[in-house]
């Protein structure tokens, strides 16, 4: 369906509206130290990378979920080398292509890591994105960053420690690509960016994210959590099963009312004015570019509004 141009102008302003804002991590990362704070006997977090660093470890071997950003890739493999001397990372998990999450992909593949991710996560890293989220345009990285070990669809095995883990796409939640790890020894599930914890979450529209399917990620999440499963999201706090069912509700909410303002033929403006996030704004803050990104995502998916709020 061709754009129109009112959505068009619209698409317009909401890039620079953002511009300036960056993708959650990206900015900001200055050189502090990284930091390494045990989650149990053989997993760990790493803090300060631009995004949290999941370390799980056997023997010499290190897995990682994620590795942050290309500009702490050297830091990141200074404080790795100093917890486990001698060990090597076999194992390099992107839950999905944003540069916080991929940037140590060069390093670690440089030093023989096997890169995994979704297939639409290695095709986002070879070619340019032009960047909505953080009006940003992000160049195809080089061919050692790409993943070699892809998927499309259903849960995934890959047995590291003693046990096999599971690794599962999410469609079509923060972005197109995004995957979930389940360590179930230690019962603790990696989300990504699609868990958001306290503030609104994020849709990276421009690679196919949108709020219907966070909404069904949310609770394919769930299903693989009890009241004591630790989930890691987006900024690395443990976050437990009702934090994902309280931002279900929210991203729910929100869905609902944006299929109401679709189908009485409203415009962005009168959406807006109707306060679609208020009773979520005192606890999660400036809900702005999440309301942005929620309406536009949703032009893809109007028909399927009706099938997932029904
Ligand atoms: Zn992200």
């Amino acid at each position: 369906m061709p754009i129109s141009p009112t959505r068009r102008s619209l698409l317009a302003a909401s890039m620079a509206a953002v511009a300036g804002l960056a993708l959650p991590g990206l900015a900001g990362a200055a050189h502090s130290p990284l930091r390494l704070v045990p989650l149990d006997d053989d997993l760990a977090l790493v803090e300060g990378a631009g995004a949290p660093v999941v370390v799980a470890v056997s023997g010499r071997d290190l897995l990682l979920v994620d590795g942050g950003l290309a500009a702490r890739s050297g830091d990141l493999l200074r404080l790795l080398a100093q917890h486990y001397p001698g060990a090597q990372v076999r194992f390099l998990v992107n839950t999905h292509w944003h540069w916080d999450r991929s940037g140590a992909n060069e390093a670690l593949a440089g030093q023989g890591a096997r890169l995994i991710a979704h297939e639409n996560t290695r095709l986002w890293l070879g070619t340019e994105v032009r960047s909505t989220l953080d009006a940003r345009v992000y160049p195809p990285r080089s061919a050692r960053a790409l993943p070699t070990q892809t998927f499309f669809d259903g849960v995934q095995g890959l047995d590291f420690g003693g046990q096999r883990l599971e690794y599962a796409l999410l469609p079509q939640a923060h972005t197109d690509g995004d995957l979930s790890v389940y360590f179930p020894r230690q019962n603790l599930l990696v989300a990504g960016d699609v868990a958001s914890g306290s503030g609104y979450p994020v849709l990276d529209t421009s690679t196919n994210g949108w709020i219907g399917g966070m909404v069904a990620a949310l609770t394919t999440l769930m299903a693989r959590c009890d009241a004591q499963t630790r989930v890691i999201g987006a900024t690395g706090t443990v976050l437990r099963k009702a934090d994902l069912l309280a931002q279900q509700d929210l991203c729910f909410a929100v869905l609902t009312r944006i299929g109401q303002s679709y189908y009485k033929g409203e415009t962005w403006a009168q959406f807006q004015a109707s306060a679609p996030t208020r009773e979520f704004d005192a606890a999660r803050g400036d809900p702005a570019q999440f309301l942005r990104a929620a309406y536009e995502g949703a032009w893809n998916h109007v028909n399927e509004i009706r099938r997932v709020t029904r």
